[in-house]
């Protein structure tokens, strides 16, 4: 089993469940360390910055320059205090998010996500959750957010292996907020006129305790 950590430490192929979706809860804390310690810590951009607000390029090359690109972004949402990290949030137009997060029943999760596309949940499945929401991208401000408490995702891992990923209450949310990230949108965008006022009022009067890509 060694060989194996050692292999998903180093960007391997993870597990899948009966269903076919990742197991993404096992070694969380050696995978999450070795993609970090490859990584540099890249500036986080924010609202208002052009490239998180149009649809992201798909990924075609998974090559040396992806794996680099990835290892950096965990290395940025760790710097950052992340949960999740799209790769416009370091600049870079491609569809890719890495995640660090917990679930509600407090199991964390850890993995990476390339070209993903939500799945349209039928109706029984949609029972939404009102919880709070923010985003490194819109610092320091929160607001609360009804989403959908359970959320599957398909695309590839790192390698350009097809992965589906699935996840309930906090982590759903994340799954839902990063892919939002790579098709141009924030989660303020689905707040009310008046509520992303407020959110946007927060950021002005806040100050993030990440190095941030300020905008012109
Ligand atoms: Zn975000």
């Amino acid at each position: 089993m060694a060989q194996d950590t050692d292999q998903q430490a180093s960007g391997g192929v993870l597990p899948v469940d009966g269903e076919g979706f990742v197991i993404d809860t096992e070694d969380c804390e050696a995978r999450e360390t070795a993609y970090r310690e490859r990584g540099t810590s890249r500036p986080i951009t924010v609202v208002g910055n052009p490239v998180l607000h149009k649809e992201c390029k798909e990924v075609t090359a998974f090559d040396d320059d992806l794996a680099k690109l990835v290892d950096d972004m965990f290395a940025s949402q760790r710097t950052a205090q992340g949960v999740g990290l799209a790769a416009n949030q370091i600049g870079v137009d491609l569809k890719v998010f890495v995640y660090d997060c917990m679930d509600d029943e407090g199991v964390r999760h850890v993995g990476v996500v390339c070209n993903p596309v939500l799945r349209e949940l039928p109706a029984d499945r949609r029972r939404l959750d009102d919880s709070g929401e923010g985003c490194l991208s819109v610092p320091t401000a929160y607001a609360p957010l009804a989403r959908p408490d359970y959320a599957e995702v398909s695309g590839q891992d790192e390698k350009g292996n097809p992965i589906k990923v699935r996840g309930g209450g906090y982590f759903a949310r994340c799954l839902q907020h990063e892919t939002d990230h790579l098709y141009g949108y924030l989660y303020i965008d689905r707040l009310s006129k008046r509520e992303r006022r407020d959110a946007l009022r927060q950021m002005e009067e806040g100050t993030p305790r990440y190095p941030v890509v300020p905008n012109d």
